[in-house]
């Protein structure tokens, strides 16, 4: 993370949030990997800690993410939509995503991905501008800017939906998380 991406985005205030955050929430692993993440907005652990997807959702994601075969600090950068946290967790409004996506452009740009995982609608709305229902999004590979996209279920969907059963939430996303870390060793 450069000083200038570090030092704007943790005074800013284009928006709202900038008001009812404790912490601005940037990114955690590694800047330099070829695998983003990019989630919806910061939660309350998030919002406490300075860093994204380090609650409940996040441990589920990095347990899935492990499974697989990524290691968590060097082979993906992970980041949100949107940088502040929303008020009880709601999404973040049009506006906010609009006053935020400078910042997320520039970390586009400073980590520059060959692939994108989208976890969840919001992140999918704000990136590919496709509105719709995950279950008929996730695990199939878009593009965006020369880059492949990969939708994927927001870890607080799987943690609603705990069963690991074939076919099951948890099972659909390990195997889109799968078939991301093929595309990477592909390459
Ligand atoms: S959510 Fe983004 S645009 Fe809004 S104050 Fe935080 S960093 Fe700035």
């Amino acid at each position: 993370m450069t000083a200038e991406l570090l030092q704007g985005c943790s005074t800013c205030t284009a928006c709202a949030l900038a008001y009812t955050r404790q912490m601005v929430v940037i990114a955690r692993g590694n800047p330099n990997a070829e695998l983003m993440l990019i989630g919806e907005a910061p939660g309350a652990r998030e919002d406490a800690t300075g860093l994204p997807f380090v609650g409940r959702s996040g441990q589920a994601l990095d347990r899935l993410l492990s499974d697989v075969g990524f290691d968590l600090e060097r082979d993906l950068y992970v980041c949100n939509a949107v940088k502040c946290r929303p008020p009880n967790n709601r999404r973040p409004k049009r506006a906010e995503l609009a006053a935020c996506r400078p910042w997320l452009d520039r970390q586009l740009e400073l980590v520059d991905p060959d692939v994108i995982v989208l976890a969840g609608a919001t992140a999918v709305e704000a990136i590919l501008g496709i509105k719709g229902g995950m279950s008929q999004l996730r695990g199939r590979w878009q593009h965006w800017n020369q880059r492949a996209v990969m939708p994927v279920f927001h870890p607080s969907y799987l943690l609603r939906n705990p069963s690991d059963a074939p076919g099951a939430p948890l099972d659909l996303t390990r195997g889109d998380l799968s078939a991301v870390r093929r595309r990477l060793c592909e390459r």
